[in-house]
């Protein structure tokens, strides 16, 4: 609603999808601030994305956070969420006026992943529908696909998932064993994709799938598989170690036969699509790393300055103290990192090389306050009841998925030992 406010004051100029300036501004560190969560901190943003954060943390305060265990149990989250947020403008704010979105830059979506992680509500798979599988329409799609499917996406009628990673083939992508064989106008598609966000609940899911087997990566095809399509069938939501309330599938394709316009994007330059869309899921899960572990850091504050031991608080313990400033540390120089990242990016100048960066060691950065932080809280910390016992769980996959944080290494020491790589 408040975005919608936003549009009503004539406030569409500050979401130009137009290159962002430098930035400048007389806006405070985060590190000085009151709290690492502070709203009005930090140079790459403005009073506009103020006003949208609190909206956005309003939403995940009032609408999801008393909800979130019930959907831990139930393994996914209700759809009345998903066109709440859409209602609100938090779904997919990158995608052109044109197709409905707000034809934002990534600075309004950070904010989403951001309070997201405040919040310690992992369920909602907004940030995969939102700015991994919308960008690949938006940048790949024909305008039919663009007017039929983005418009749904912004309002959350539909959910959109991702399908590249297969039982026999994850970090090794160019392995895939899913096809798609032209059979005159219409091509059909046989395999399997496993560990699919949003896959159970997705309307549409961009899958991954060979058309020319003798390529390798370059061999692949991306198709917009809709739910219902005859040979598409789901597996059970999978059981994860964390992140309960988010679903998760398999994926099966026997069969399958979809009309050319299912097609996303050129025949064979499937691989290319994915290679120039990583950046982005990159950076939105560094980002939602360094914000998770400013979570952990300001749950570990508060818990340690409130516990009473040794005829003191937990945090007057020395060690305790320089356990905190070396988390707070560690959490800012991550901060100025992706910042950065995310500033290069609304100009759309953040390479690969410096969103592997991003990924892996702000990635480990969220493990490693995790673990401190489960620690500080000493058998609380173990408790489900507590944020923090979730956040260490919820975190773990985050140097696994979006390219293992091997994977990153491997690009940016490529990129060290042969720059012209
Ligand atoms: C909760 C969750 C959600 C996911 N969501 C999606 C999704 O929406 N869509 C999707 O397509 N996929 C998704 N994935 C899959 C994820 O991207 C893959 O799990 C990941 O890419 C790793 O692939 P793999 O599991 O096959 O591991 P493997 O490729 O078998 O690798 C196993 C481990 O070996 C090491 N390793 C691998 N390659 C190298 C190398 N070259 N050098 C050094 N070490 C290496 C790494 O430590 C790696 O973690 C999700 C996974 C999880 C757990």
């Amino acid at each position: 609603m408040a975005a919608r406010v936003l549009r009503r004051a004539g406030a569409r100029r500050a979401f130009s999808a137009e290159p962002a300036p430098a930035y400048a501004s007389e806006r405070i560190n985060a590190a000085t601030a009151p709290t690492l969560m502070e709203i009005g901190c930090r140079d790459i943003f403005d009073e506009d994305h103020d006003a949208f954060r609190q909206m956005c943390r309003d939403f995940f305060a009032n609408e999801v956070k008393p909800f979130h265990k019930e959907w831990e149990k139930a393994g996914e989250v209700p759809r009345e969420l998903w066109t709440k947020a859409g209602d609100l403008g938090l779904l997919a704010c990158m995608v052109p006026e044109a197709y409905g979105g707000l034809g934002t830059d990534c600075r309004f979506p950070a904010v989403v992943w951001e309070e997201q992680s405040y919040s310690g509500c992992t369920g909602p798979g907004f940030a995969m529908h939102s700015d991994i599988v919308a960008p690949y329409i938006t940048n790949y799609g024909t305008e039919e696909q663009k007017q039929r499917i983005l418009p749904k996406l912004v309002s959350g009628e539909w959910i959109g998932a991702l399908g590249m990673t297969e039982p026999s083939a994850g970090s090794d992508f160019a392995n895939i064993k899913t096809t798609a064989v032209k059979d005159g106008d219409d091509y059909v598609i046989n395999g399997s994709k496993v560990f699919i966000t949003n896959g159970w609940m997705a309307d549409v899911t961009i899958v991954c799938a060979k058309t020319d087997a003798s390529k390798g990566a370059h061999g692949v095809s991306l198709f917009l598989i809709e739910d219902g399509m005859k040979g598409f069938t789901k597996g059970n939501k999978l059981e994860k170690m964390g992140m309960k309330a988010q679903d998760t599938c398999e994926l099966f394709f026997e069969d399958l036969r979809v009309p050319k316009s299912a097609l996303l994007g050129e025949e064979g330059k499937g691989f290319y699509a994915v290679m120039s869309e990583l950046p982005q899921e990159r950076l939105l899960i560094a980002d939602m790393g360094v914000s998770a572990a400013e979570a952990v850091f300001e749950w570990t504050r508060d818990y340690t300055m409130d516990r009473s031991a040794f005829k003191g608080k937990l945090s007057n313990l020395q060690v305790v103290g320089h356990k905190l400033a070396e988390m707070k540390t560690d959490i800012c120089v991550g901060r100025a990192f992706v910042d950065n990242c995310i500033a290069l990016h609304s100009q759309r100048k953040l390479d690969s090389v410096q969103a592997s960066m991003a990924k892996y060691w702000c990635t480990d950065l969220q493990c490693k306050i995790a673990d401190a932080g489960v620690q500080l809280h000493g058998g609380w910390g173990y408790m489900w009841e507590y944020d923090v016992c979730k956040a260490f769980v919820d975190g773990r996959v985050q140097p696994i998925y979006g390219g293992a944080n091997e994977i990153m290494k491997e690009l940016i020491s490529r990129s060290i030992t042969n720059p012209r790589h």
